[in-house]
């Protein structure tokens, strides 16, 4: 198919250019249908993600042609779990992962989307209208787009929800996320979880050898310190792990890069007529390392659902809608909420020492419990 640069109109505007986004486009250009996709930054840009992806996704990202082994990704298949005290628990990775810089992963998606004939345009969507079964779409160059539907495919939070009056955008969140890359002696195989005061830091191995550190936060933990360096001196390094991995490591970033106010609030896959995909839709705690695996999940789900929709299977709008609402809360519905579960228990103290000491008496709960806030491979119907 040939990339339409000259008009604004698409079957299909996508928000949004990372993995949502970018493998929606995919999927939908190789259904032939005309995708423009709307993202504001260049790539390829650093992105505050702690860069594990579960291996659920491999066999579609293959069905869509998409061959990550040309990243030279690191294979992950072993899980620790830390305690400030630095009391350890270890556990296999049922389905396992691999390590990919953002940097590198949404780049080669963008390179692959574009051959697929997907439109992409560097700007910054600021309104989203609908009216008379259509949408048009402004961006801050003033320009206009128009299609039939539109995919939201912006994040986790962005000030296009707060134009839309999404409810969770007045809620203020308490969490920070820092991330930095480093040259460090760290395992290829292993993704690592560190508790500290008020938030845990992943440790894992991305693309040639770099080792990425991110961590969540509480402001509340945060705001007394005057700079990161500072709270990771004070804070994090309280754990065993953190402070040799922080002690040791040689930072490749000038400095980390950090976001605010991410929310985990519940939203809906559906919302003012667009359909929400990745964050947008829903973003689960970090701590379970399924995030980018749901993102390009639900971009399966929806593309699948648009092609049948052109193709006349799915009558109206409001069956696709409805389909959608349906199929992401099946997907995902359980999973946030384990996420959600198992974010309050590792903020506790307390429970945190008994789950220390009683999993390890029984071996098979923790990748059991890992198995609930991942999905099974992700296959073409
Ligand atoms: C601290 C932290 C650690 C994490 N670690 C992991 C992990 O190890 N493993 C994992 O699987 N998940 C992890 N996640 C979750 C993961 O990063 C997200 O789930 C994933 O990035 C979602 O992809 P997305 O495509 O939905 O959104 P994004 O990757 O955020 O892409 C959204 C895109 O939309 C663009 N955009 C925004 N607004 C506009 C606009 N108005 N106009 C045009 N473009 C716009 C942005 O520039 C961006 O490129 C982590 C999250 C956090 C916060």
């Amino acid at each position: 198919m040939m990339p339409h640069q000259m008009t604004n109109n698409a079957d299909v505007l996508i928000i949004g250019g990372g993995l949502a986004g970018l493998t929606a486009g995919i999927h939908l250009a190789k259904a032939h249908l005309r995708v423009i996709l709307l993202e504001k930054h260049a790539y390829p840009q650093h992105k505050v993600c702690g860069e594990y992806i579960s291996n659920e996704v491999l066999p579609y990202l293959s069905y869509l042609g998409i061959v990550i082994d040309e990243l030279n990704p690191t294979r992950i298949h072993r899980f620790l779990l830390s305690t400030v005290s630095g009391k350890t628990l270890e556990s296999e990775l049922p389905l396992g992962g691999f390590g990919i810089s953002r940097y590198v992963f949404d780049h080669f998606l963008a390179s692959h989307a574009h051959r697929a004939g997907v439109d992409i345009r560097q700007t910054d969507v600021t309104d989203v209208l609908f009216e008379k079964d259509v949408f048009t779409i402004v961006t801050s160059d003033n320009s206009v787009y128009t299609s039939k539907l539109v995919i939201g495919a912006y994040g986790k939070r962005s000030q296009l929800d707060k134009r839309l009056r999404r409810k969770f955008f007045s809620q203020a969140s308490p969490w920070l996320g820092v991330k930095a890359h480093y040259q460090a002696d760290f395992p290829a195989d292993l993704v690592a979880l560190h508790n500290f005061d008020g938030g845990y830091c992943g440790l894992s191995r991305v693309e040639n050898g770099v080792v990425n550190a991110c961590y969540l936060t509480n402001y509340r933990s945060f705001r007394t310190f005057k700079n990161i360096d500072a709270f990771q001196q004070h804070v994090l390094s309280k754990n065993p792990f953190l402070d040799e991995f922080f002690t040791k490591a040689t930072a490749v970033f000038d400095k980390p890069l950090t976001i605010s106010q991410i929310s985990f609030a519940r939203k809906k896959p559906v919302d003012n007529h667009i359909l929400m995909c990745g964050d947008t839709a829903g973003l689960i705690h970090p701590l379970c390392g399924n995030g980018m695996a749901m993102a390009i999940h639900s971009a399966k789900l929806v593309s699948e659902l648009i092609i049948k929709f052109f193709a006349g299977e799915i009558a109206t709008r409001l069956l696709l809608e409805t389909q959608y609402t349906l199929d992401w809360s099946t997907e995902f519905k359980h999973r946030l909420l384990t996420g959600r579960i198992a974010q309050s228990l590792l903020s506790s103290p307390g429970i945190t020492s008994i789950l220390f000491k009683t999993l390890p008496l029984i071996p098979t709960v923790l990748p059991l419990l890992i198995r609930q806030t991942h999905g099974k491979p992700v296959v073409m119907d």
